[in-house]
């Protein structure tokens, strides 16, 4: 039951390696969903890839040095000449330099070959510049973090704070270094340990209350309660479970305990008041800042990805593929990897008796990306919401019950609305076409009567050839007779 902290892998793979190529590309980037199990905000991948995306990539003039270094070899002079270039203009930038009008002037009147080189070199620069994957210090990410604040669960912020913390402090450091450095890891692991040990110490102190309202059942009745408090505490650690979630699993736990051996209303009323207090571990900064050294080490927006892995969406097959379930949308809710985990050993059915919000949460979703479908930015899914309806209730044995009605009326609505203009633009071709008949009459009464006409002229010109050829014939009589 136990998973170790935000187990994740490559967070494209958390998607990607449950999805078959090509199906719900469109799907991964509605914004602003929400997990179906814990109800906090996911990230999609378009808020992660806007996120990347306005992070000022910053290159410094030693790169642009560098990299026209390496044409010393091959284009000797032309390499040389940009070098000096960019030394004696310390304060003008690479492309002001390069489009400067005297520059360009002073090009022209080199050798042929020299000015190819430099225009070779310069092309490559800018190719380079754009491609290149820099260096991201945490001051650059800091700002939109702090923005992102309301998206991200807890133990965020207090992340951004240590970032904060290190980039005022050692400026010079990118992400990468300051993720990968040792010092750092081992003080955080520190902390986190000691925040582990003084959780497991605090939810000692109130099991013990337990135990102790139970001094007076049966030995074997304590034997379980004392098994029952140790699942509960490890329970209330595992930070990959929504506290909500923990929360109605340790509820869950002891409710049967205490309807066997548990008669007085008081006493019980006592337990469940300990029980709801065992304090559950939460996410730290200092956690985040782990999670991070398992990812990608050395890129810099690579590990940017990685920090919101924990927060992406994954999508989770509401009827599992192992029982027929479809790989289509309407068969799908998403949750947080995380949360997805959580979910795997467990039914729905289970799910929702333990943690009736459940269904809430559900509901929210389907709505949310029910809307989306209806803004038209999700095209070709409009069977979505009835689908993932007879899903749900299929993979709950009939217990969750997701409301579309609101949805088919309005589809049935719209539907109407189609028939009458289809049988309005109908009635009009029906229109055009009795026109169209009239004139095929019209023509049609035309060609006979030019038959006629043509019938008659045959006729007319049949008797004159039998004149011509009497008159042909008497014309020979009489030439014998001479
Ligand atoms: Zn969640």
């Amino acid at each position: 039951m136990l998973v170790g902290l935000y187990k994740h892998d490559n967070y494209n793979q958390q998607f990607t390696s449950r999805l078959p190529e090509g199906v719900f590309r469109d799907v991964r980037y509605i914004p602003h969903i929400r997990c179906a199990l814990c109800d906090k905000f996911m990230m999609s991948y378009t808020e992660i890839n806007e996120f990347i995306e306005k992070i000022p990539k910053i290159i410094t003039r030693e790169d642009i040095l560098r990299e026209i270094q390496s044409f010393d070899d091959t284009k000797h002079d032309a390499a040389r000449y940009l070098i000096k270039l960019i030394n004696t203009n310390p304060k003008k930038g690479w492309k002001s330099l390069v489009t400067d009008n005297n520059v360009l002037r002073e090009i022209m009147q080199m050798p042929k070959d020299t000015q190819d080189n430099i225009v070779e070199i310069v092309q490559h620069i800018n190719k380079y510049k754009k491609n290149l994957n820099p260096n991201i210090y945490p001051s650059q990410i800091i700002p939109g973090l702090k923005r992102l604040k309301k998206l991200l669960p807890e133990g965020y912020s207090q992340f951004i704070e240590i970032l904060d913390g290190y980039s005022k402090k050692f400026p010079h450091k990118s992400f990468k270094e300051i993720i990968n450095d040792k010092v750092f890891i081992n003080y955080h692991r520190q902390i986190a340990n000691s925040q582990g040990k003084s959780h497991k110490l605090h939810v000692q102190s109130v099991t013990d209350r337990i135990l102790n309202l139970g001094k007076k059942l049966p030995y074997c009745d304590r034997l379980k309660l004392k098994e029952l408090n140790k699942q509960a505490a490890q329970i209330a650690g595992i930070l990959n479970y929504s506290p909500d979630f923990r929360r109605a699993l340790i509820n869950e736990l002891y409710a049967e305990f205490l309807q066997k051996n548990v008669e007085n209303r008081l006493i019980r009323n006592q337990y469940r008041k300990y029980i709801s207090s065992i304090p559950l571990r939460m996410v730290s900064g200092d956690d985040i800042f782990l999670l991070l050294k398992n990812g990608h080490k050395d890129n810099d927006i690579e590990l940017i990805k990685d920090m919101f892995a924990p927060v992406l969406s994954s999508f989770e097959h509401a009827v599992p593929k192992s029982q027929d379930g479809k790989n289509t949308l309407s068969n799908g809710i998403f949750m947080h990897a995380a949360c997805n985990n959580a979910r795997n050993t467990m039914s729905y059915e289970r799910i929702i008796t333990i943690f009736p919000a459940f269904a809430k949460y559900v509901q929210n979703q389907v709505s949310r990306v029910t809307s989306f479908i209806k803004s038209g930015q999700l095209k070709g899914y409009s069977k979505y919401p009835v689908g993932i309806r007879d899903s749900l209730l299929e993979a709950s044995n009939g217990k969750l019950k997701i409301n579309v009605r609101r949805y088919i009326r309005e589809m049935k609505a719209k539907t109407l609305r189609q028939i009458e203009q289809d049988i309005e633009n109908l009635e009009e071709n029906r229109s055009q076409v009795s026109e169209i008949d009239k004139q095929v009459a019209e023509l049609l009464s035309k060609k006979e009567s030019l038959e006629q006409e043509f019938q008659d002229g045959n006729k007319t010109l049949a008797k004159h050839t039998s004149l011509v050829n009497y008159l042909n014939k008497e014309e020979n009589k009489m030439r014998k007779k001479k």
